[in-house]
């Protein structure tokens, strides 16, 4: 179906066209550019390995992908090359003792998502040590959202998922000058991109989209002259691809304020406790600490 056949809202006040083009065109021109110019990262199969039949290993994908839920790919590549040269496959990640996991992945953050790493390793070890190849089957497993299980069925299944981050959501409302707030055009966007996501070479696609985001369309000064899509987009006719997406001013955040006691021990150690389970930096050691409030006379 074309692009154009969308009604919604868009700032130049058309039925959601692009500049041009429809979206099979918008994804062959992606995927070549994608072929000349994508990041090699230590978890992708490269299309040149694609073409020699190289098929990319889902608990790889898997892996980088919760390792990237909220860290940026610099970040993520040394704790995965870390990850897999000590823990291969997910059979070898789940015989580890959850502590291990939990210290190998300290200084990654959101340590939630070590903890249901670590209990997806368990379970689809347990079943076999596959994982499922459908985005609904990949949503039953521990840590893995909507997003997660897009990623891994288009990248490691070649499923023809709509993978939407934040990366693509900024490419979408840039080709088609989404004026509605972001917070309101999610549920569009998604549906531009299941419509631009091609019959052949979807997990492809989705990787070109997020690198697109990444290095050209860069939330400021966007590279629009070294686009592939700057003919499809009309975010680059108005001239000001910045203001894309558009969002709703930011509510003033609360300051909260606590306090930690460091206990010192009569032979120098300092007395720690575990947090609990779930929530901020749960399963973590820390001095104590009080409450977090947003009060002024600390009371909660
Ligand atoms: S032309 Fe510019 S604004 Fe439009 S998608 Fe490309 S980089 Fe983004």
């Amino acid at each position: 179906m074309a692009l154009h056949d969308q009604t919604r809202k868009t700032a130049s006040g058309d039925s959601g066209k692009a500049a041009s083009g429809e979206s099979g065109e918008i994804a062959s021109r992606l995927l070549a550019w994608y072929d000349a110019h994508h990041r090699d990262l230590p978890w992708r199969v490269a299309p040149r390995e694609l073409a020699r039949g190289i098929r990319p290993d889902p608990y790889r994908v898997w892996l980088s992908e919760v390792m990237l839920q909220q860290t940026t790919v610099e970040a993520v590549k040394s704790y995965f090359r870390a990850f897999v040269e000590k823990w291969p496959d997910i059979e070898a990640l789940a015989a580890s003792p959850t502590e291990d996991v939990m210290k190998a992945w300290a200084g990654l953050g959101y340590y939630s998502r070590a903890r249901n790493l670590k209990a997806c390793a368990d379970l689809v070890a347990r079943q076999g040590g596959r994982f499922p190849v459908t985005q609904a089957g990949l949503r039953e497993l521990p840590g893995i959202g909507a997003y997660t299980a897009a990623a891994i069925a288009a990248i490691a299944f070649d499923r023809p998922a709509a993978v939407v981050d934040g990366n693509v959501e900024r490419v979408v409302s840039r080709l088609f000058s989404i004026v509605t707030p972001l917070s309101e055009a999610k549920s569009d966007i998604r549906t531009y991109v299941e419509r631009m996501v091609p019959a052949t070479r979807p997990g492809d696609f989705a990787q070109a989209m997020m690198d697109l985001g990444a290095t050209i369309c860069t939330p400021r000064r966007p590279r629009c002259m070294l686009c592939p899509l700057r003919e499809d987009c009309s975010a680059i006719i108005s001239g000001d691809a910045e203001r894309f997406p558009v969002r709703l001013p930011k509510g003033e955040k609360p300051l909260r304020r606590g306090a930690a006691f460091v206990a010192v021990r009569g032979d120098g150690a300092i007395l720690l406790r575990k947090r609990g389970d779930k929530g901020l930096l749960g399963g973590m050691t820390e001095v104590p600490t009080t409450g977090w409030t947003a009060r002024i006379d600390g009371a909660t």
